[in-house]
């Protein structure tokens, strides 16, 4: 780290300090040795998916035609994924052992199945202040210096993939030039895709984020908004275009914290106006021997993960599952799973689904979640159509209010299964989801959970 990078950095720290003042309650709760961290090891039971999978010869009733009342048909698994993983060798803001192979060494006791690798797209990273560039660290490509690497290092048990944060460099020294984003590009397939590309980050504060997110799409990957309200406002997006796949609904930066709360608020917006945004969190790791739960600046690898529901851990299942929206984001637990049933119990749809609205329909609600005792608030949401209040305009930083309702809380205990049936009244455009969040949201929180989306037609 150079003299300007931690200048940057300075700035993130008055601004997390600012937060946590807030609360002390809550600063108390972040302390490592407070009794609520999570141990090292308590991720390691991730692959517990699979005791979710149907089973035909349970004990459920069957009426001969494989209909289990309040059971997903589907057949499948979830796949825990950190999507947001910086490797040493494209930016000068990585550590120098964040190496693919020890990457997947972390991931795997971690109980991550798949990582993608997302280097800046310039080589100073997400630090404006850098104004020197070094040719020695890929200025201009290539973007995917570990294409074949991520390929050697999968196999039947773990996937890496490599894709890009592409990074427009903010003209910091003249003035500011205002948001402009980082695009996560993550490849829409292994087969087709040419990693021998250049993407345009310069000159400085003219690369706009909805540029950035066209060189994203137009090269096959799955587009996601990483951190679109910052902390820090040369991160922050731009709004320049809607036209995104994904938005980070949680970056691991500083925990689930305040910038993430406002992050599911952006996403709702976009649901209530009928752009089918998936949800997706990345850890933001960019030093691999960060041990859970990390610090303000330094998230570990798989805090957060996004879980897909896919066939089997091969890439082109894991794309077509986040495409379809079938995700979950956690830090601790198991997925926080919702679907929804007609009155017989017949299972409609899940995450990322639509159904009929004219019906009696029931929303289920399960998960198992981690962590410590302190109790968490789950809440199953409805996103009225058009009822958000839209004040993201190009340029500026301002959160929207999608004008949610509440529709029903439990308390939640940590390490407590949850699960939870309510009926639910939707209309055609009503968009539904669940989360387990601390109130009110400051930073470093622990144990948070949200689902996918449901979409009433
Ligand atoms: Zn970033
Ligand atoms: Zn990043």
């Amino acid at each position: 780290m150079n003299g300007r990078c931690l200048k940057a950095h300075l700035v993130i720290l008055i601004a997390v300090s600012i937060m946590a003042a807030c609360s002390d309650e809550k600063s108390e709760q972040s302390t490592p040795d407070s009794g609520t961290a999570v141990e090292p090891d308590a991720t390691s039971d991730r692959d517990t998916g699979d005791d979710r999978d149907v089973d035909e010869s349970d004990e459920d009733v069957d009426d001969g035609d494989g209909f289990v009342p309040w059971e997903r048909p589907e057949e499948g698994r979830w796949w825990a994924g950190d999507l947001h993983v910086h490797a040493a060798g494209a930016s000068n803001d990585a550590a120098p052992e964040s190496t693919p192979e020890r990457i997947r060494e972390v991931a795997i006791e971690r109980g991550v199945d798949f990582v993608v690798l997302t280097d800046h797209s310039n080589s100073t990273g997400s630090d404006p202040w850098t104004l020197e560039e070094d040719p020695a660290l890929f200025n201009q490509g290539p973007e995917f210096p570990f294409w074949d690497k991520a390929l050697a290092l999968s196999d039947d048990t773990f996937l890496m993939v490599q894709g890009n944060e592409i990074s427009p460099v903010a003209d910091i020294e003249n003035g500011g030039s205002g948001p402009t984003g980082h695009i996560g590009c993550i490849p829409g397939t292994l087969v087709d895709f040419d990693p021998n590309v250049a993407f345009v980050d310069r000159p400085r504060g003219e690369v706009t984020g909805g540029e950035a997110l066209q060189q994203a799409q137009d090269v096959g990957c799955f587009s996601i908004l990483n951190h679109p309200f910052g902390p820090v406002f040369w991160i922050s997006y731009d709004w320049t275009s809607y036209d995104y796949d994904a938005v980070e609904v949680w970056n691991g930066g500083a925990g689930f914290n305040r910038f993430d709360e406002e992050a599911v608020k952006g996403w709702a917006c976009d649901l209530s106006q009928d752009r089918r945004v998936v949800p997706v969190g990345g850890s933001d790791n960019h030093k691999v021997e960060v041990e859970p739960p990390g610090t303000v600046f330094d998230p570990p690898l798989g805090t957060p993960v996004t879980w897909v529901w896919s066939d089997a851990l091969e890439w082109d299942e894991i794309i077509s599952g986040l495409y379809a929206g079938q995700v979950s984001i956690t830090d601790t637990g198991e997925p926080l799973e919702i679907d929804v049933f007609d009155a017989s119990g017949q299972w409609l749809a899940m995450a990322g689904g639509d159904f009929q609205a004219d019906q009696e329909v029931w929303i289920r609600v399960q998960g198992v979640r981690g962590g410590a005792d302190e109790e968490r608030q789950l809440q199953l949401i409805r996103i009225p159509q058009d009822g958000c209040d839209d004040t993201r305009a190009e340029g500026q930083i301002n959160v929207p209010d999608p004008n949610w309702e509440v529709l029903e809380t439990w308390s939640v205990d940590g390490g407590a299964t949850v699960d939870e049936k309510r009926e639910v009244n939707a209309e055609a455009g009503d968009v539904f989801f669940a989360w387990m969040v601390p109130e009110p949201v400051i930073s470093m929180e622990e144990d948070v959970a949200i689902s996918g989306a449901l979409f009433a037609r």
